[in-house]
């Protein structure tokens, strides 16, 4: 078994922390590899028979008249395309018009994790509540993590679930 999982989101919401932190949290990883680049960069993880392959995404350029960015920008719309399963990282309690673009590419059929992410700076966990209702309305995401990706426990949590796809 093959899971391929799309790692999308704005510049700067954590999705290369998180990346890092899938691929290399656990010692009983049997294979390791990543790959960095311009435009896509892998991780693979074999956990048992299951081998996960991360892509992690340049994030979506917002800015679309200069060429690089619209490069950048068309390489996030060709890996969602193929895979199995996108988690889209927002910081948590937060959604702008940077976060809204990318949203607007996620392919109707590919089951989506909303990922709140940096949800240590988050004082007020019951502020949450109205902001997911938000964000269900906006996109049918088949799971809602609010995680921070520096915490070792919440990643294998999220790989836990990732692994129910
Ligand atoms: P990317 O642009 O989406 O790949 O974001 P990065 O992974 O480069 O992270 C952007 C910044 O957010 C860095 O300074 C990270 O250390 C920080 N960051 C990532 N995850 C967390 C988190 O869970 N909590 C906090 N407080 N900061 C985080
Ligand atoms: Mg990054």
């Amino acid at each position: 078994r093959c899971g391929y999982i799309a790692i999308v989101g704005k510049p700067n919401v954590g999705k290369s922390t998180l990346l890092n932190a899938l691929v290399g949290a656990k010692v009983s990883i049997t294979s390791r590899k990543a790959q960095t680049t311009r435009h896509r960069i892998h991780g693979i993880r074999t956990e048992g028979a299951t081998q996960f392959i991360f892509v992690d995404t340049p994030g979506f350029q917002t800015r679309h008249d200069n060429a690089l960015n619209r490069a950048l920008n068309r390489t996030v719309v060709a890996t969602l395309a193929d895979v199995d399963l996108v988690l889209f990282v927002v910081e948590a309690g937060r959604f702008d018009l940077a976060d809204a673009k990318v949203l607007a590419l996620l392919p109707p059929k590919v089951p989506a994790i909303l990922v709140a992410n940096k949800l240590d700076r988050v004082h007020r966990r019951a502020e949450l509540a109205p902001w997911l209702r938000g964000m269900q309305d906006r996109h049918p995401f088949a799971e809602f993590f609010p995680m921070s990706a520096r915490h070792a426990r919440d990643v294998q949590r999220l790989l836990a679930l990732c692994e129910r796809y």
